[in-house]
């Protein structure tokens, strides 16, 4: 059983890690990108409040993110079967929600791992992907977000001790192996 964050940048192959790590070790998931991307295609009162910042590259509101999250942390039963979250936390505030919500849930995380790719990589991956959202526009918002809004929140976790940094460059099946190592799985 393992409590853990994926953080990495947009493209870095996290989503892809992830899904590997969930299958593999059956631990459940907490995507929240595709939550919101769910809550956008249902028109949820949510979803319509989302769209309009997931439309721009930005950052859907804290409230509305922390909310998500607590409520899939208790409908995974995180604390029985553990949890890989992917997309959260994105900023340091969500970092100090975060910690604050698993305490509230007498849990804690035991890792973060952060998935180390180069930017002229990540903009290569990110078009080829060709998602609706993944204009070299609004690419280059999303990487300029993400510096200015989570470097803070992988000093935050290495500051505390339990940020694992891997290498995200090549094979799939090599960096999973990688992140196996790292998390000790
Ligand atoms: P992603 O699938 O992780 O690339 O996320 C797609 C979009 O969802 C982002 O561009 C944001 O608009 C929104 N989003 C995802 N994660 C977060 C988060 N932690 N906080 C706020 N907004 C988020």
């Amino acid at each position: 059983m393992i409590k853990v964050v994926f953080l990495g940048p947009p493209g870095a192959g996290k989503g892809t890690q992830a899904k590997i790590i969930s299958q593999k070790y059956n631990i459940p998931l907490i995507v929240l990108g595709d939550i919101l991307r769910e809550a956008v295609k249902n028109q949820t009162e949510l979803g319509k409040i989302a769209k309009k910042y997931m439309d721009k590259g930005e950052l859907v509101p804290d409230e509305i993110v922390c909310k998500i999250i607590k409520e899939a942390l208790i409908k995974v039963n995180a604390k029985e079967r553990g949890f890989i979250l992917d997309g959260f936390p994105r900023t340091l505030e969500q970092a100090k929600a975060l910690e604050k919500m698993l305490k509230e849930l007498d849990l804690s995380l035991d890792k973060v791992l952060f998935l180390d790719v180069p930017d002229e990589e990540l903009i290569k991956r990110m078009l080829a992907r060709g998602r609706e959202d993944d204009t070299v526009d609004i690419i280059k918002n999303r990487l300029k977000v993400y510096y200015e809004k989570t470097t803070p929140v992988i000093n935050y976790y290495e500051e505390k001790g339990i940020l694992e940094k891997v290498d995200g460059l090549g094979d799939v099946d090599k960096v999973t192996l990688r992140i196996e190592k790292a998390l000790g799985l």
